[in-house]
C-alpha cells in the first residue's frame, strides 16, 4: 500500500468518472474539521447520521431539522454530502447517473447481516425505477477477513438472514473453536451481485485500516478511536 502521509481522502476511479459526482473515503487527517471546510468551499452542506447498526434507510428530501437516524443516506438534490463514518466497518457508496441518484449506505455485520445493501437497491427500485444494472458501487477501506475474527453468535445472525454459511465468508479458527474470519467485502459484494449489479461496476478501495496507520480501527485502537468519514453528494449543475 502507497504511504498516504496526511492525505485527506482516497477515491474510486469507478465514480471519478462522473463530473457531477463528489466522493471520498477519508483518512484518519480528514476530520470533521476537514469535512466541513471542504463542504463550505463547495457551497455544500454535510449531512451526517446517528448510526445505529440498523436497516434504516433515509431519503433526503430537504435540509434536515435534527440529526438522522439509520445507516443508509440517499438523495436526488444537489448541495448535500451525505456521510458515513466508520472504523472497521464497509462504507458503500452508490450512484444511478440515469437517475442522478446518489446513497451512501453503512455496513457493519449487524446491517449486513439485516440485508441493508440490499434494501437500498431495492429502494432504488421501487422509489426511482432504478435498474440495478445501471448502478455504480464503491467499497472504501474496511476491515480485512484476516483481521477480523467474530464468533458463532455473528455466525448464526447470516445464517438466519439466508446467507450461505460458506468457508469463504465465514473462514474457521483453527485455533479457536467457534471463532471465525468473517469477509465483510464478500457478504456485501454477494448482496450487490444478487440484486443485479454488474461485477464491473463495483469498484473495491482494498484497504484494511486495521493494518494501516492512516486510518482508524476500533478493533486496534478502540471504540474512542474516532471515526473515518466516507462521503458522496451531487454537484450544483
Ligand atoms: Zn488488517
Amino acid at each position: 500500500m502507497s504511504n498516504f502521509s496526511r492525505q485527506w481522502i482516497v477515491t474510486s476511479a469507478l465514480l471519478d468518472k462522473f463530473p457531477r459526482v463528489l466522493h471520498g473515503f477519508g483518512t484518519k487527517y480528514f476530520q470533521e474539521k476537514e469535512l466541513n471546510h471542504f463542504c463550505q468551499s463547495k457551497n455544500l452542506k454535510p449531512i451526517t447520521l446517528k448510526q445505529l447498526h440498523s436497516d434504516h434507510i433515509h431519503l433526503l428530501e430537504k435540509k434536515p431539522d435534527s440529526l438522522l437516524e439509520g445507516d443508509a443516506l440517499v438523495t436526488y438534490l444537489p448541495g448535500f454530502v451525505l456521510t458515513i463514518k466508520t472504523a472497521d466497518c464497509l462504507p458503500v457508496l452508490i450512484v444511478d447517473p440515469i437517475n442522478q441518484i446518489v446513497a451512501a449506505v453503512h455496513c457493519g455485520w449487524r446491517g449486513t447481516a439485516a440485508r441493508l445493501l440490499e434494501k437500498v437497491i431495492n429502494f432504488l427500485i421501487k422509489i426511482f425505477g432504478t435498474q440495478p444494472e445501471n448502478l455504480y458501487c464503491a467499497f472504501g477501506p474496511c476491515i480485512s477477513q484476516n483481521c477480523y475474527e467474530v464468533g458463532e453468535e455473528v455466525r448464526k445472525s447470516f445464517n438466519y438472514a439466508g446467507f450461505s454459511l460458506n468457508e469463504n465468508l465465514f473462514k474457521p479458527n483453527q485455533d479457536r473453536p467457534n471463532h471465525f474470519f468473517l469477509d465483510l467485502r464478500k457478504a456485501n459484494r454477494d448482496l450487490l451481485l444478487a440484486s443485479g449489479i454488474e461485477a464491473k461496476k463495483i469498484d473495491e478501495i482494498v484497504i484494511c485500516p486495521h493494518c494501516h496507520q492512516d486510518f482508524l480501527s476500533r478493533r486496534r485502537d478502540g471504540h474512542r478511536c474516532g471515526r473515518l468519514l466516507n462521503f458522496i453528494g451531487l454537484l450544483y449543475n
